[in-house]
This record gives structure tokens, sequence and C-alpha cells, in this order.
């Protein structure tokens, strides 16, 4: 049994009641979560506040990152463990769940090391003034994570809010709880005072909206569904608190006739079965210059069919889905791919070793989806991708803005002028040339246009999101 982190203690839910623990990889269940409600958060919050107002609000930047430091240095002391842990709970193979943990130590490391960077500015005003500003922090966060990538979302987002000197509290997802109410145990041993770092587990709709309504908590960091957002930007309104949105998205990658495919060809069916496909950046639409479309779908139907699906601890290409209800999420997009005759090119393996309890998608790649096919305009958040061709530029431009989304891109050209015409017409918040995701980088800014949300998390830019601004004119003559 699992149990919430409050103010550096293991507690109970006061409902008395639990949330059974499911392993993705064969259906059963192996532990049991808190499901909490809003009198744990009323404790949580608490806890954070006064942490806030009795230590946290006067450590200096420097103190802080000593302590963001320490942490890292925790993580990375017990990463194998952590990764065991998100393994079981998500179902992500060993490779995937290693670099997860490997990402909490880069992002703790980061976020330590920019705690005593962050500063304010002066401004030349009128003769007798002198105008100064400062980067204050917003006070309590809360942080809503999803589960595809429970630590790294933890650390983008918990890391920015502390070294910009908030405290936290913290609603995983019901479906991902295990590694980050581990993390918040090792905060305590690096040293974190008591509300520093709070996790309450439960249901959103519970607890999650519990989260997002309470009058003490100062700035709310969403990541999740654009539905979801939708209901927290609602709920944020009533009391005008500042949010923070990383959503969803229908990110293209764009191969033009003069790509270098052998390096392309790879990172296209990486950047769709990695984390099997539940990737808010995955690149899940192929745009194709016609010149190369059949030759490029040869090569692609090829790997596509020689792509393993199996139990997280085998460590293959690809893992279960997170859950039964995604599965069937996944399954009723194909169904409707057969329903518009869609061609299917390729489809990957699931092993026999997988269990039947187990919630497995095989790799599937589309063709010829027509722009307006929710193939090509919603999220499947599986290992789906659905490709289709364009004739030039514009067309490629056209495909690529056409759907509500707007998060990451990736051009495929050596054109270095083509590059940079592309990347400033494409929408999105991140473009990718001659590469897909950058290996990750904690430093790169991340985030959305449209409906795939908006702020950024991740690098510096994420702390000035995680805090306000005051400006102090003072009239000397
Ligand atoms: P979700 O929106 O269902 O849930 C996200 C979190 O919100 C969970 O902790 C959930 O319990 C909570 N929640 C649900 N209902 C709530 C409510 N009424 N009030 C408050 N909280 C509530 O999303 P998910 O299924 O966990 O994750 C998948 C989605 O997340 C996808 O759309 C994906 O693209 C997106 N995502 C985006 C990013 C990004 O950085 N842009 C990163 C990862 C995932």
């Amino acid at each position: 049994m699992q149990f919430n982190y409050i103010g550096n203690e293991a507690r109970p839910s006061s409902s008395d009641r639990s949330i059974p623990v499911i392993d993705p990889s064969d259906g059963q269940v192996f532990d049991e979560i808190q499901r909490s409600n809003a009198s744990d958060i009323d404790a949580a919050v608490a806890a954070a506040r006064k942490c806030n107002d009795s230590v946290w609000s006067k450590l200096s930047g420097a103190e802080r990152g000593r302590l963001l430091m320490r942490l890292s240095n925790k993580v990375a002391e017990h990463a194998e463990e952590l990764a065991l842990i998100e393994q079981r709970d998500c179902g992500k193979p060993t490779k995937q769940a290693r670099a997860d943990a490997l990402a909490l130590v880069r992002y703790f490391e980061f976020y330590a090391g920019a705690c005593d960077k962050l500063h304010g500015t002066t401004i030349p005003y009128l003769d007798g003034y002198s105008v100064l500003t400062w980067r204050e922090a917003h006070g309590v966060t809360g942080h809503i994570i999803p589960w595809n990538y429970p630590m790294q979302i933890f650390g983008r987002s918990v890391g920015g809010a502390l070294a910009a000197g908030n405290v936290c509290v913290v609603k995983p997802s019901e479906d991902a709880c295990l590694s980050l109410i581990r993390v918040a145990q090792l905060a305590e041993e690096a040293g974190f005072p008591a509300g520093a770092i709070n996790i309450v587990t439960g249901y959103g709709h519970e607890v999650g909206d519990a989260l997002a309504r309470h009058p003490g908590i100062d700035h709310i960091s969403f990541t999740g569904s654009p539905r979801v957002g939708t209901l927290i930007q609602q709920v944020a309104a009533e009391r005008h608190c500042p949010v923070t949105l990383e959503l969803g998205g229908k990110s293209p990658q764009i191969i033009f006739a003069d790509a270098d495919l052998d390096a392309a060809i790879p990172m296209v069916i990486n950047a769709i079965v990695q984390n099997a496909g539940q990737t808010c950046s995955a690149g899940s639409r192929l745009l194709v210059d016609q010149a190369i479309y059949e030759p490029l779908l040869d090569r692609l139907g090829k790997a596509f069919t020689n792509l393993r699906v199996g139990p997280a601890v085998m460590d293959l290409d690809v893992g279960p889905l997170i859950r039964a209800s995604q599965q069937q999420r996944v399954w009723d997009f194909l169904s409707d791919a057969q329903v518009a005759n869609i061609a299917m090119v390729a489809q990957g393996q699931v092993v026999d070793e997988a269990p039947e309890t187990g919630f497995y998608q095989a790799p599937t790649l589309l063709r010829d989806v027509p722009v307006d096919h929710r193939l090509a305009q919603e999220e499947v958040f599986g290992p789906v991708l659905s490709a289709m061709s364009f004739k030039d530029e514009d067309e490629a431009i056209a495909q690529a803005n056409a759907t509500q989304f707007g998060l990451v891109a990736g051009i495929w050209t050596r054109d270095g002028s083509r590059q940079l015409r592309m990347a400033k017409r494409v929408r999105s918040g991140q473009v990718f040339i001659n590469n897909y995701g950058a290996g990750g980088g904690v430093e790169l800014p991340f985030g959305g246009v449209k409906s795939s949300g908006y702020g950024r998390e991740k690098g510096f830019e994420a702390l000035y999101g995680f805090t306000t601004v005051k400006t102090v004119a003072i009239k000397h003559g």
C-alpha cells in the first residue's frame, strides 16, 4: 500500500479508500495507492504554505540550488530502483525507464544551477527616478501530471517551480504515482524541508479538481489532455489563478525528396513507437514529398514489420499501452480507418511471450490518410503513424498546420533556405530540422501553440512562468 506524502510524512487519505495499481504488461494488480479527497488537498496546501512562509521563501537561490543538487545526486544513486518502479507501473521497456530516471537527474541538476541566476532588471526612466523589477515566486504551486512520463514531467515542472522559489503540491496520474512518491522520500533524505514537495494521489475529477480549485494554490502547471486542460482553465479563471498548460499534439514529420533518408527513417520510426506512441510530441503524421512517397513507404513498411512488442522487462522496441481503455481507444481509431478504407502498409508483431491480459498494440503504418480524417486530426496516443503525400512546400505547410494542435514539427531536407522557410511557416512550439527531439534536452524550452497549450516548461524559460514580476519605482529627485 502506498501513501500520500505530505509535510515529509507518509499519510493515508482521510477517505480510507484506495485505487488498485495495475501492471500494464500483464494486467494484474500489484499495489494500491490512496484515493484522496479534498481534505487531503487541504492538508497538503497547509503544509506547503507553512513551509513557504517559514523556511522556503527565506532561502537564498544558492541554498535552494544546493538542495536541488543534492536531490539530483540522490536520484542518480537510486536511478535503477526508480527505473524499475516506473517500468512496472507504466509498462516502460528498460531502456526507456532508465532514460526517464536519468532525465530526472538532469532536470534537478539543470535547475540546481539556475536557482541563483534568475534576477530582475533596472529600467531607465524619468529624471529623478530609479526603477527596478523583482522576479518573485508565486508561492504554493499545484502540479497535475499525466501517466506517460511521470518522472520527466515531474522533473521539469517541480524542478522549475522549486528553482524559482515556489513550494509544490503534486497530483500524479492515478495510473502512475509510484516513482513520484519515492522521489518525494528521496527529497526528504536530501534535506528538503517538510512541505516543500507534497504528493497527493487519486482521481482527477476528485483530487485533481480539488487542487485546481483550492484558493491556497497560487499557480497551476497542468500537463495532460486538451479536454482536461479546458476544465482547468475554467476552474482557474474563477479566481484568476495563473495556469501553464502543456497539452497534446499531432506533430508532423515533413520529408522532402532531398532528405537524408538513412538518417530520417530510424527517427521517424522512433518518434512514433517511443513509449508505445504515448508521447505528446509523437511524430504521428508523416508528410512526404510525392516524388519519394512510394519508395519511402516501402522502406518504412519493411522496418515496421520487424518491430516487436512485448512485456516491459523484455526491453523490445515497444512495450504495452498504459491500460485497457487506452488499448480500446487505439482499436477504435484503427476500426475507423478500416471503415474509411484507409490502407494499412504494415504492422509490427506482438511476441508470443506477451500475456493476453496485457495491453499490447502492434505499431501500425497507414497511408493516404485524408487530411480531415480523425486519424490525421486527433491524438491516437498509440503507435499509429498516418502518412500522406504533398506536391510542394505550400501543400506541406497547409497539411502541417491543418490540425488544432501545434506542439512539435520535424523537417527533413538538405536545402538550407527551405529549412528556415519551413521552420518559420510551421505553427508549433518546437521545430527540429534533420532530427526529431534533439535528444530531449532539458535546456530546450517546450510547449505549444493553439490547442497544444501555452506557457513554456523546460530550460531557463520555464522560470519566467514560475515567477511574477514586481516593478518598484523610487522617486529620489
Ligand atoms: P488527462 O488529461 O486525462 O490527465 C492528466 C492529469 O489530469 C491526470 O493526473 C488526471 O488525473 C488529471 N485530471 C483528470 N481530470 C481532471 C479534472 N477534472 N481536474 C483536475 N485534474 C484532472 O491526460 P492523460 O491521459 O493522463 O495524459 C495524456 C494526455 O497528456 C495526452 O493528451 C498528451 O498529449 C498529454 N501530454 C502532454 C504533454 C506536453 O508536455 N504537452 C506531455 C505529456 C502528456
